[in-house]
C-alpha cells in the first residue's frame, strides 16, 4: 500500500540485464584458482559465479527498491564494435579460445563454454546502457553485467575479465561528441584495464579508490599507486587512491570529499560513470576494505550530487566484481537508493559489524592530497 505522503524520485534507474550472462561459468576448486588438490571434501564455485549476480537481479525485482526500476533487455556486442577499446590481436586470440572451447586466459580466468557469448552481451549490455543515455531517454541507467570488464586492458585479460564493458562504453560516448567523461570506480580492486585505455588521454578522468593490493602478475602489471598518473597528453588525468585495510565507511565518505569531488569539480566532466564492485564490502572474500551499506549508500549520494552539478544528473553505473552472494546484493542496493535520492533507507543491513580503520585513513587521504597538489598540473588549487 501506498503512504499519502509517498512522493515518487524525479527519476528511475534504467537496469540493463540479459539472462545469457548467467551462462559463463569458471567452474569450481581452491578459490578461484581452477584446482582441486584432491583432499577436499567441498570445492567451492569460482567467486565470480552466476548466483551473485542472479541475487542481484532478485533484490533489484522483488526488494523495496522495485518500484523504482525500470527493466531493459540488454544485447550481444558486435565484434566490429569491440575494436574501439581492444586490439584485434587480442579480440582474435579470445574468438580462438572459445573456438578451442576453453582457456585460462591468465590466473583465475577461465574462458569455457559460454563465456564468450556472455561477455559480449555484457559489452553489448553496457553500450546498450551508455546509448540510452546519450540519445537523452534517461538520466541513470546501471547496466548489471558480468562478466566483469575494468581489469581487460586494450591487450589482455585480466582478473576474471575478458571485455572492457565501461571502457567500451565510455569510448562511445567520446565517440559521440561527449569529450569529458569521469570514471570514478569504487570496486575494490584497481580498474587497471580502464585505466590503460586511457592512460594517454586528457579527455577521460579516470578514478579508482581500492585496496592497497599491488601488482598480481604478468596479467596485471600496473600497481595501483599514486605515482601512475597517467602520460602524454593524459598525464595528471588516472588518480590512484590506494586505502589502507578496514577503511570502512567513514574512511570512504572521507575519500570521496577530500579526493574524488575536487578533482572532478576542477575536471568538470560532461558525464560521469560510477563503476560498482560489492567486494569494497566488509563481507567479501576479495577484499579487506569493510564498507557497509551504509557507506554504499552514502558513495551513491555524493556521486549522485556531482551528476546534478555537472551532468545534468546523468549517471551510467557498471557493475563490476562483488562476491558474497547476500551482501553484494545488499550493498547494490543500497547504493542505488543513495544515487536515487531516497530521503531514508529503504532496507536495513542485517549484517554489518566490523570495526574500520578511520584513523589511518584520513592520513592516507591527506598525504595523497598533498601529492597530488604538488604533482598534478591540474590540482594544484586543491
Ligand atoms: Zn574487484
Amino acid at each position: 500500500m501506498t503512504s499519502p505522503s509517498f512522493s515518487p524520485p524525479l527519476d528511475l534507474i534504467h537496469v540493463f540485464w540479459h539472462e545469457g550472462m548467467l551462462a559463463h561459468d569458471a567452474g569450481t576448486g581452491v578459490f578461484d584458482t581452477g584446482m582441486d588438490p584432491g583432499f577436499l571434501e567441498v570445492l567451492e564455485k569460482h567467486p565470480e559465479n552466476a548466483e551473485r549476480v542472479r541475487n542481484m537481479v532478485s533484490i533489484l525485482r522483488k526488494g523495496p527498491i522495485s518500484p523504482f526500476v525500470s527493466w531493459h533487455v540488454g544485447r550481444p556486442a558486435h565484434v566490429s564494435e569491440l575494436f574501439s577499446f581492444h586490439s584485434s590481436e587480442y579480440i582474435e586470440e579470445l574468438v580462438q579460445a572459445n573456438g578451442a572451447g576453453s582457456k585460462e586466459l591468465c590466473a583465475g580466468t577461465f574462458l569455457k563454454p559460454g563465456s564468450w557469448g556472455a561477455a559480449l552481451l555484457a559489452a553489448g549490455t553496457t553500450l546498450s546502457a551508455m546509448k540510452y543515455i546519450l540519445d537523452g531517454h534517461g538520466k541513470l541507467a546501471y547496466a548489471l553485467v558480468r562478466p566483469p570488464g575494468h581489469h581487460a586492458q586494450p591487450c589482455q585479460a585480466d582478473g576474471y575479465c575478458f571485455l572492457n564493458n565501461a571502457g567500451l562504453a565510455v569510448q562511445l560516448a567520446l565517440d559521440s561528441g561527449f569529450r569529458k567523461v569521469a570514471i570514478i570506480d569504487i570496486d575494490v580492486h584497481y580498474g587497471n584495464g580502464t585505466a590503460e585505455g586511457f592512460y594517454r588521454s586528457d579527455n577521460v578522468l579516470t578514478v579508482s579508490l581500492h585496496m592497497n593490493h599491488g601488482s598480481w602478475g604478468p596479467s596485471h602489471p600496473q600497481s595501483g599507486s599514486i605515482d601512475e598518473v597517467g602520460e602524454g597528453n593524459g598525464f595528471g588525468y588516472n588518480l590512484n587512491i590506494p586505502l589502507p585495510n578496514g577503511t570502512g565507511d567513514e574512511g570512504y565518505a572521507y575519500a570521496m570529499k577530500e579526493l574524488v569531488v575536487p578533482a572532478v569539480q576542477v575536471f568538470k566532466p560532461m558525464l560521469i560513470v560510477l563503476v560498482v564492485g560489492q567486494d569494497s564490502s566488509a563481507f567479501d572474500p576479495n577484499g579487506r576494505q569493510c564498507l557497509t551499506m551504509e557507506g554504499y549508500r552514502k558513495i551513491g549520494q555524493i556521486v549522485c550530487r556531482l551528476a546534478d552539478t555537472y551532468t545534468n544528473g546523468c549517471i551510467l553505473i557498471v557493475q563490476e566484481g562483488g562476491y558474497h552472494v547476500t551482501y553484494s546484493a545488499y550493498c547494490l542496493h543500497a547504493t542505488l537508493e543513495g544515487v536515487l535520492k531516497l530521503p531514508a533507507p529503504l532496507l536495513s543491513d542485517p549484517i554489518a559489524y566490523y570495526p574500520e580503520d578511520k584513523a589511518y585513513t584520513f592520513k592516507v587521504v591527506d598525504a595523497i592530497k598533498k601529492h597530488w597538489k604538488e604533482s598534478i598540473p591540474f590540482l594544484k588549487e586543491l
